[in-house]
């Protein structure tokens, strides 16, 4: 088999004399710069300034608690998985692992329920309660379909995008930080409407200049998994 031969693209036509001396093409190129400094700027210079996500947006995921807008077949797999009945404010998780067997990357999931260690005449003898839920969010891809596996509802995306770290480990979170980011997602844009058409909103929201500090403090800095944008109750306390 021989080389094959590639000629020259017939497309191209070749410049003509005016075009060489004028610098046309060039002329052409900075006709589009030009064009564009002129615009609306549309990136932001992160960590300085940052952006409101829109509601659909994918980002750090949570874990909802009960709190009574449960869909009607919730009760239904609770009993089916022999879970006890969880109340207001405990997790809606019943340790299915549907999720995690939706789930592109599963071993980024530790789930496990353990059986509740009451006596045999207890209501609850028998029923378990979820034990350990982890999510290593750095083999994550954030491709959501998790959410769409849960049939509780429970797992879904939050609008916190800061997942920057100098640590793998801080990447891995547990039920309590999972429950927290969603019941801080839900209490700031819980009613907002889902609008899978929604774009970013234009509106850049700069960190005030109390935050500056965690935004030049990247040294040893490990995100909190707060709102981006409410950055008033942000920790910036070190782990390891
Ligand atoms: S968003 Fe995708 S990759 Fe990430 S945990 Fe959910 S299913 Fe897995
Ligand atoms: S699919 Fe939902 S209920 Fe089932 S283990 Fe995952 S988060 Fe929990």
């Amino acid at each position: 088999m021989g080389i094959k031969k590639v000629g020259l693209n017939r497309n191209i036509k070749p410049q003509s004399l005016v075009e060489k001396l004028f610098f046309l093409d060039f002329m052409k190129g900075l006709k589009t710069t030009i064009k564009h400094l002129f615009r609306k700027t549309i990136t932001v210079d992160f960590p300085y300034e940052v952006t409101t996500p829109t509601i659909r947006f994918r980002g750090v995921h949570g874990l909802r608690n009960v709190d009574g807008t449960e869909s009607e077949d919730f009760n239904s797999w609770v009993k089916k998985l022999k879970i006890k009945p969880p109340e207001v404010g405990e997790t809606r998780c019943i340790a299915c692992k549907f999720c995690q067997a939706a789930c592109p990357v599963p071993e980024l999931f530790t789930i496990k329920a353990k059986k509740l260690d009451v006596p045999e005449d207890h209501p609850h003898h028998g029923l378990k309660v979820l034990d350990v839920f982890d999510m290593d969010l750095s083999k994550c891809m954030f491709c959501g379909l998790c959410t769409q596996a849960c049939p509780t509802d429970c797992i879904i995306h939050t609008d916190v995008y800061d997942l920057s770290s100098y640590t793998r480990k801080s990447w891995v979170l547990n039920k309590e930080e999972l429950s927290r980011i969603a019941d801080d997602f839900i209490a700031r844009r819980g009613k907002e409407k889902f609008d899978e058409k929604s774009n970013w909103r234009d509106d850049q929201k700069v960190w005030p200049e109390y935050d500056t500090p965690r935004a030049k403090a990247w040294d040893g800095w490990i995100p909190s998994y707060q709102s981006n944008y409410n950055s008033s109750n942000i920790k910036t306390e070190v782990s390891e």
